[in-house]
């Protein structure tokens, strides 16, 4: 465990999450995650917003890619609803959308709400929760 342990959030229950398998500037990125921040890249050659983290910038070749945070709001882009259980943990149904992030980036993720209330276009948040040890950001309406 990590001294940024020390004073995060408490995590949101959100049954069935998977432990992502992190490399590289992604690696860097779930750390941030665990520190209750949702972070992106930004280049400092050209200042465009990168995301998911990544070694260069695709627009200008740059390499000098900066941590920024986000505040964790955006809006739903688009979503499908998951009917099959992959795992017994897995609730019934759930949300995968894709978030709109007010920052500037697009992010996978679970949207956490019933089938019937996520809309395309609504107001979204982000929350932590645990995926297998690991902290993994899921979007909640609001
Ligand atoms: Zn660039």
């Amino acid at each position: 465990m990590s001294g940024a342990d020390l004073s995060p959030s408490p995590l949101m229950d959100v049954p069935g999450m998977v432990a992502p398998d992190a490399r590289g500037e992604e690696a860097t990125w779930f750390e941030h995650c665990r520190q209750r921040r949702l972070t992106f890249h930004r280049c400092g050659s050209c200042s465009a917003v990168l995301f998911p983290p990544r070694g260069a910038c695709p627009a200008c070749g740059g390499t000098d890619l900066r941590w920024e945070d986000s505040a964790g709001h955006g809006r739903v882009y688009s979503y499908t609803v998951q009917r099959r259980r992959v795992r017994p943990e897995m609730p019934e149904s759930s949300v995968v959308a894709l978030i709109d992030v007010d920052e500037g980036f697009r992010i996978m993720t679970r949207l956490v709400c019933e089938p019937d209330q996520a809309a395309i276009g609504m107001q979204v948040a982000v929350a932590f929760t645990d995926a297998g040890g690991a902290v993994v950001p899921v979007f909640i309406p609001g």
